[in-house]
Parts: C-alpha cells; structure tokens; sequence
C-alpha cells in the first residue's frame, strides 16, 4: 500500500501530540483514570458573545462560500486587533488572510514560498508540524537547536551556525510551544534584522502572543518597522486566547504577493474558511467586550504556571525547566531524574501514563531528554497531575 502513495508523504508522521490525545481519550472511556495534559487546548468555553455572533451568522444566512481570502470585517477585525498590540502601527485589512486554523496559515505561507532544495531553519525543540510542513513542500527542515541556558531560544550565532546560501526561511515561535519560553523585543530585532541582511523569509508565529506573563503583549515582529517586514509573515489566530479550538480560524500578515499567492491556493483548495466561523472570530478580535474573557483566561493560565513552577521548585528541586512566561506548556528535563542520568522523555511519559498523567515526549518536538506539560487543564485536575508526577519523579529518584 504504502509504496503508491506519493512521494509528497515520504515523511509524513501523523501528529504525536493528537495520537496520545486520542490514545488518552481511548483509555479514559475505558474507564482508566487519567488526567489528559497532552493538548494544547484551553478548558474554557469560547466566549458567549463569539458563540452568538456564530449563531446569528448562520441565521442571517452567511452560510453560502465566504471570499477566499476571508470576510472584509474579519480581515479589518484582525488588523485592528493586531495594530492596538503594537502601539497603533498602521496595518493594511487587505495583507491578512484568513485560513481554516493557523496550521493552514503555516501550511499555505509554506507552501507559497519553500519548494524542493530550500532550507527552512526551525529553532529546535518546535511545535511538531513544522517540520512536516516544511517536508510536504518538499524543502529541507533543519533544527537550530536552542540553548539551554537561554530558555532553549536561538541566538543569531546559533541561525548564522546553520546557515548556508540554500536557507530560505525561519520559522520562529514566540511565546513558544512546546517551551513556554518569549522573545525579548530585542531578541526579535537582532533576529528581524539578521534576517533581513541574508534574504530570509521569516514565519513569525505569534498564535500565543496574547498567552502572556510579563507586562503588555509579548513583544512581536509587528513592533518592528516596517522595512524589516518586507519578507515577514506574522501568523495568528483565534484558537488559543479565544478559546476557539474547534472553530479553525487562522489569520496570517503578509506581503501582498504572498497573500494574494495564498489566496489563490485557497481559491483552488479550500475556497476559504468556515464562513459562519468567520462571523464568530470578528467578533473575537473585533468587539472589545470580548477582552474581558480573555483578561479572565489569561489570569486563569498565569495562576497555574504559578502553581506548577512553585511546586516543582519545591518538590523537585533538581529537575530543570524552562522559565514559562507565555503559551500555556511547561517543559521540564527528565534525563537527570532517575541516578543513571539518561533516562528519556518517552520513558518517563510512559511511567506517567501509568500513573494517571499524559504528557508529551520531547522526542515529538526534537529532543527527548525532556516532556512537556500542558496546563490548560482546570485547577483541580492540574493539582492531581501534579501530585502523581511529583510523585513519580521522587520515585525514580530513589529507584
Ligand atoms: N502554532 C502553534 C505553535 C501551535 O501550538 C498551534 C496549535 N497547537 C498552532 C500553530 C495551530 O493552531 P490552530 O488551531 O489555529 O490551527
């Protein structure tokens, strides 16, 4: 079977993050006791006015193909939303476009600029599908591993280390999955503009930027000016401040050719984004009396990074994370947990699953002497988790 499949899917995995999801979901129903901390998804409910505006969008009958590019007050809303993060900056409604999720965003940005014999560089550990997207424009992924000492981010030394005249592009996360870990303003510039000098395109996904701990929005690519924007694309969207997973909208910022590029991709692919889902997210990033949700989920989320850092300082000591101060992930070393100091991400996962927590490997994001932890999950749930695997940890320790 698998040899007349084409060679487009010569590396296609299907996504691990989904896999123990599901795999988690499979057990839980079987009555297994789990506490799923795998997914990045919020535990909240999309906002009430969001929900409404979806409901009316289908009354008033915006049910018919949406343009490909996306409904004009979705666009204007993301621009607005966008330019009122970065200190009012003009934004022009017509360099978004909307996709269905992000992932599509990054998929077609992707796809309208890499092809065979290019090289994407990808701040490793990242975000499981980047390098499959990369793989299914037949470019080259390749993994800039980040420092340790530095939250795991890459420094230009580090991209300058793995750059050859066939770099293409960078995909660069921040807040970042599966860290935690947020670019300094500037961090970003020296990046932006080591970019810029060499000819790079730049992905910039900022889908966490709103899942924020320190003062004002995270620092963003859209802080900069614009000349270092010319070969940007800024990726959003509404899954994860808005508590709108399942809705799949994605908005990216682009140079017009690449967006018209992408539009007429989607033009030949998905016609567009679920039209009524576009109504619901202009309401999101558009109606300012949905802010106060988010402020809400927000708080909500830095309450629990709180509770999961003091307790591992606490009660793990010894082990290393990364500093979270965005996205809702905590990546903690496992490698030094049991005396041998070689103990991998996928062993201890296992050993977590059978004590009732499903985390990630670090195997799925590139590097398997860690795990990550998701801490979109309620409060009474996080605190059980936390228990068995801090649990767990004291066990192998003396094992
Ligand atoms: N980028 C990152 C870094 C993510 O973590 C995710 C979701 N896990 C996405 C993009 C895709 O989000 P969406 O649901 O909008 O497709």
């Amino acid at each position: 079977m698998s040899e007349s499949l084409s060679p487009n899917l010569a590396y296609l995995k299907p996504s691990e993050t989904v896999a123990i999801s599901n795999e988690t979901k499979r057990r839980r129903a079987a009555g297994e006791d789990i506490v799923d901390l795998s997914l990045g998804e919020p535990d909240f409910d999309t906002p009430r006015l969001v929900c409404e505006a979806g409901i009316q969008a289908i009354q008033k009958g915006f049910t018919r193909y949406p343009p490909n590019a996306g409904i004009a007050e979705l666009r204007t809303a993301v621009a607005r939303n966008l330019s009122l993060l970065s200190g009012g900056r003009a934004l022009n409604p017509d360099q978004i476009i909307i996709s269905n999720g992000s992932k599509q965003s990054i998929f077609n940005t992707c796809f309208a600029l890499f092809g065979a014999k290019d090289k994407v560089l990808i701040p490793s550990p990242a975000w499981v599908s980047y390098p499959q997207i990369v793989h299914l424009c037949r470019a080259e992924p390749v993994a800039v591993p980040g420092d340790p000492e530095w939250g795991l981010k890459v420094s230009v030394k580090d991209l300058e280390a793995k750059y050859d005249k066939l770099v293409k592009g960078l995909i660069l996360c921040s807040p970042c999955n599966p860290t935690g870990a947020t670019y300094s303003a500037s961090e970003i510039k020296s990046i932006a503009e080591w970019a810029h000098a060499k000819g790079v395109w730049v992905i910039a996904d900022e889908i966490y930027r709103r899942i924020y701990y320190g003062n004002g929005p995270a620092p963003s690519f859209l802080d900069l000016p614009d000349e270092l924007l010319e070969r940007v694309v800024l990726i959003y969207g509404a899954a994860k401040a808005y508590a709108m997973t399942g809705w799949r909208i994605g908005a990216a910022y682009a140079p017009m050719p690449v967006v018209r590029a992408m539009a007429a991709l989607q033009s030949q692919t998905t016609t567009g984004a679920n039209h009524p889902a576009q109504w619901a997210a202009a309401t999101a990033f558009g109606d300012d009396r949905v802010e106060p949700d988010v402020v809400k989920m927000v708080a909500a989320f830095r309450r629990r990074r709180d509770l999961v850092v003091s307790r591992f300082r606490a009660e793990a000591p010894g082990v290393e994370f990364v500093e979270p101060t965005g996205a809702f992930y905590f990546f903690f070393r496992v490698d030094g947990v049991t005396r041998l100091h070689d103990y991998t991400g996928s062993a201890f996962c296992e050993r977590a699953m059978a004590a009732g927590v499903a985390l990630v490997p670090g195997a799925a994001f590139g590097d398997d002497r860690w795990v990550r932890m998701s801490y979109a999950a309620s409060d009474k749930d996080l605190e059980l988790a936390l228990d068995r695997l801090l649990n767990l940890i004291k066990v192998l320790g003396d094992s």
